[in-house]
């Protein structure tokens, strides 16, 4: 995408250019700051592994600390996410996400470890740490998923505190969104910014999390595919795990993350996998991949990882090997 482009869209989405690390991916490019191009054939075995979508240091040194003090996979993802849920400047997650239509910060998120356990919670409001309630789900529920009103019902009698999750920030984005208050809010890089991490400890145990507050402006009511089990993640721990970013409902339909996971199965690289998906994206007869992103980060059981989005700028972080660094993804659409 070229900067001009981005900057139309910008405008008219009404989201501000200080809005999200999802912004701070490209502002790098503009600063020239040096960020590794392509994921793919130096990517390492090497064990511990934490990968997550985006630019997000903080949380996936987080997450490795976990490792490296002998906590689970499930641990480091919950406790690496939980950073950017209470960042209150990524406009797209947890406490500060920008709101739907209405006002109203909705988020969704799910949590999956190395045993194929799963939880989910969608539309969830004033509860910050979505990932965590997504794993009392897990825990503490027989079900798999919650929503709404009972999702939050659940989170406060588990102990977690209510909060208004729309900062003043989101607000005035949010109002100035108003004036134009386009339908369809035009899908680009600018309003992605869930995280998406994957945790691979030493033993070769994997977990992953998945955490937004979903498109900026969405519809009341709309779920994306973060808290989807199989479309925003996927973990078999016999094989690896994936996660996504961008436009829900495109990965939705392709049930991204479980058909990297299968695809590493039957023996494609994480890369060849993430750049498999999103063939099956941008391949769809009559679809218009020009308007819209998606990213996918994937692990596998080794260590190996690979990362591939549809527009240029999307970037993954990962820690390995003693390296905490930014990579900047490989993508389709090079016109
Ligand atoms: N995938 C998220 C959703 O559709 C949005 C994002 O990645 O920013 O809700």
């Amino acid at each position: 995408m070229k900067r001009r482009k981005f900057l139309k869209n910008a405008s008219l989405t009404g989201v501000g250019l200080a809005v999200g690390s999802a912004i701070t991916s490209c502002d790098n490019k503009v600063e020239g700051q040096k960020i590794p191009v392509k994921e793919n054939a130096e990517s390492k075995a090497v064990l511990p592994v934490v990968v997550a979508t985006w630019h997000v240091e903080e949380a996936t040194a987080k997450a490795m600390d976990v490792l490296q003090s002998g906590g689970s996979s499930l641990d480091s993802v919950e406790l690496g996410c939980k950073v950017e849920e209470a960042n209150e400047k990524g406009q797209s997650v947890g406490k500060g996400g920008l709101p739907d239509r209405e006002g109203n910060v909705t988020l969704d998120a799910c949590i999956m470890d190395q045993n194929g356990n799963c939880g989910a919670v969608v539309y969830l409001k004033d509860i910050k740490h979505a990932v965590s309630v997504a794993r009392k789900v897990m825990e503490d529920t027989p079900h798999v998923m919650l929503a709404g009103e009972g999702a939050k019902q659940f989170a406060l009698e588990s102990g977690f505190e209510a909060e208004d999750l729309l900062t003043e920030a989101s607000k005035e984005a949010w109002k100035k969104w108003k004036v134009e208050a386009k339908y369809k809010p035009i899908i680009n890089i600018e309003n992605h910014d869930t995280i998406g991490m994957l945790a691979v400890d030493k033993n070769g145990n994997v977990s992953g999390a998945c955490t937004t507050s979903g498109l900026a402006y969405k519809m009341n009511g709309r779920v994306g595919d973060s808290p989807i089990i199989g479309s925003g993640l996927f973990i078999d721990n016999e094989v690896g795990g994936a996660t996504a970013t961008g436009l829900g409902e495109e990965v939705v339909k392709t049930i991204g993350s479980f058909l990297i996971v299968e695809l590493m199965r039957q023996g494609r690289s994480p890369q060849e996998a993430c750049e498999e998906a999103i063939g099956r994206i941008v391949n769809k007869p009559g679809k218009d991949y020009k308007d819209f992103q998606v990213g996918y980060i994937a692990v596998n059981k080794k260590g190996e990882t690979g990362c591939y989005s549809i527009h240029q700028y999307f970037s993954m972080t990962k820690f390995q090997d003693g390296e905490n660094k930014q990579i900047q993804s490989d993508f389709y659409n090079k016109v």
